[in-house]
């Protein structure tokens, strides 16, 4: 199908973004189009104005700013792979955003568009949410920090007004840490029918904290708490680290949808969370 009609702006700083999507009717900020795109041509959304960000220089690139890894939202995921700012301090993130899609996607496809879209099947905000990623936005007031457990708030729904723009993601640095991005699909490139972001801190030969978080087993990202506490002074053992990951569906909400019923999802979220922490430390 054919979009609707749309205006379309070229913004070259966050505040002319800002300002065209206030002024705009229905307004939409234009990152790599990779989800907007289809979304348009489905007209599942009609917009009139498509606000593009991709001439706001300011909002690319990876920095290190007072030990947190501050990654711009326009940073492609094949960006975010390949930096080693990255895969040092936050090297979770730098694997997960080697899984996305195929080559084509990640090389247009931005971090801020993954996160903002709010699939629940995309990789990157589990991964987000497992490293307590801090979301800096900015709108007509000024700029604002939200954080991980409060920026996705439903199925492809965010805190961000409609005029606002995400601009930047912080992360406290995970240097050092043992870390797996454990992805089920059906077809090597395909979406997660379920995924686990794992990152877990040696200690002593035992675990000394980990960090879970699921991806497609409800409507926003599932930080496993529960397994991330008994995880926590355990010994770093194939027997331990299974019998900590036991509860890991405990307290999703997963669909039964084509891909999979709700039950193998709950299976396979202890599976696969089981799987990702072993490999991440490698037992
Ligand atoms: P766009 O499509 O441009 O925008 C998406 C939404 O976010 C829009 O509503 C837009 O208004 C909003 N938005 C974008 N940037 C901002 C911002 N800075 N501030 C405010 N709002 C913003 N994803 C996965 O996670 N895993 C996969 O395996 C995967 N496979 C894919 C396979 C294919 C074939 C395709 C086409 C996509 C796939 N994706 C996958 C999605 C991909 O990761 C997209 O890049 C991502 O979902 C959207 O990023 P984008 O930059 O293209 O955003």
């Amino acid at each position: 199908m054919i979009p609707v009609a749309f205006d379309y702006v070229r913004a070259s700083t966050v505040e002319e973004a800002v300002a065209a999507l206030g002024a705009a009717e229905e307004g939409k900020v234009l990152a790599g189009g990779q989800s907007l795109l289809p979304v348009l041509r489905l007209r599942l959304a009609a917009p009139t104005v498509l606000v593009d960000l991709a001439g706001v220089a300011q909002l690319r690139g990876v920095h290190l700013r007072e030990g947190a890894l501050v990654i711009g939202a326009m940073t492609t995921h094949a960006e975010v792979a390949a930096s080693d700012l990255v895969r040092e301090h936050a090297p979770l993130l730098a694997l997960a955003a080697g899984t996305v899609g195929d080559r084509q996607v990640r090389h247009r496809g931005t971090l801020g568009g993954s996160l903002a879209h709010a699939d629940p099947a995309a990789d990157l905000p589990a991964v987000a949410a497992a490293l307590d990623a801090t979301y800096v936005v900015q709108g007509p007031a000024g700029r604002r920090s939200i954080g991980a457990a409060d920026f996705a708030i439903g199925l492809f729904t965010t805190a961000l007004a409609p005029d606002e723009v995400l601009v930047e993601v912080r992360l406290p640095s995970t240097a050092g840490w043992a870390v797996h991005y454990e992805k089920f699909h059906r077809t090597s490139q395909s979406w997660a029918i379920v995924g686990v972001a794992a990152a877990v801190r040696r200690d002593n030969g035992g675990i000394g904290a980990a960090r879970i978080a699921l991806t497609n087993v409800g409507p926003v990202p599932h930080r496993a708490r529960t397994v991330e506490e008994a995880l926590t002074g355990a010994p770093a053992t194939p027997t331990a680290i299974a019998e900590a990951c036991g509860p890991a569906a405990a307290g999703t909400a997963p669909v039964d949808d084509l891909s999979a019923s709700a039950d193998y999802r709950r299976e396979l979220a202890r599976v696969l969370t089981t799987r990702a922490v072993c490999k991440a430390l490698g037992v």
